[in-house]
Parts: structure tokens; C-alpha cells; sequence
């Protein structure tokens, strides 16, 4: 399949790593926009947040057990924000699920 995301996970494609375990890998974004920006991926292809269903549905709770290990391993004490972009309209541009891990800095209230 022609997804970078699973490139990534197979080791295809370079990245730059910030945790893994038997269920996700973590990463931090190629082109950043807050000091701390790290994506957190399924290990297996999801496309999209539409795409989780009752089969799949234990990679997003094993992700969301991984991220405050994540957030506290990148410093972000003060707090940061998870964002999940689906589809067009979200500006969805890596059809492969990811939560993109945001802080290191005070973020603006309006998101949207
Ligand atoms: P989205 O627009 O929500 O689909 O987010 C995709 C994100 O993936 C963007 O923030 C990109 O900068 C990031 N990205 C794309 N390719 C890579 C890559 N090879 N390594 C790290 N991050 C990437
Ligand atoms: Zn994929």
C-alpha cells in the first residue's frame, strides 16, 4: 500500500522517533508548528477517524494510554493539545489516522 505513514512504521521511510510500542508509533512532525509537535500513529492502517469501527477501536485507546507518556517524555507539563484531522474539510492531508501532539508554548484559544 502506498501510505508514508506505514513506511514510516516499517522503518521505509526515516523519522525522527519519540516512543513506540506494540500498538503505535510516535514521531515528531517533519515541518512543526509549535516547539513540540509529535504525531501519534496506529501500527496498522486506519485512514482516517472515520475509519475506527469496533474491530480497530482498541489501537485509539492504546494510543490515548501512550500519550501522557509521550506529552511527559517532550516536556509538556504545562499542558498541549491532540488534534485529528478527517478528511477534506479538516484539511486532512496523510490518509493514514494520526493525533498530532501540539505545545511547548501557549496555543490560541480559537482552534477553528
Ligand atoms: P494532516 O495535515 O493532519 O494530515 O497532518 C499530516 C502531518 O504529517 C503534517 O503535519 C506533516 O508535516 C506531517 N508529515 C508528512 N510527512 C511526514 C514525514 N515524512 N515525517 C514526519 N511528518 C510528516
Ligand atoms: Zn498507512
Amino acid at each position: 500500500m502506498d501510505c508514508i505513514f506505514c513506511k514510516i512504521i516499517n522503518g521505509d521511510i526515516p523519522s525522527s522517533k519519540a516512543y513506540e510500542d506494540e500498538w503505535c508509533y510516535a514521531f515528531h512532525d517533519i515541518n512543526p508548528q509549535t516547539p513540540v509537535h509529535i504525531l501519534v500513529i496506529p501500527k496498522t492502517h486506519i485512514a482516517s477517524a472515520d475509519g475506527i469501527d469496533a474491530e480497530n477501536s482498541v489501537y485509539v485507546a492504546k494510543i490515548f494510554e501512550a500519550i501522557p507518556k509521550i506529552a511527559a517524555a517532550a516536556g509538556l507539563e504545562r499542558g498541549y493539545r491532540i488534534i485529528s484531522n478527517c478528511g477534506e474539510d479538516a484539511c486532512q492531508t496523510v490518509k493514514h489516522l494520526h493525533f498530532h501532539i501540539m505545545g511547548g508554548r501557549r496555543l490560541p484559544e480559537n482552534m477553528g
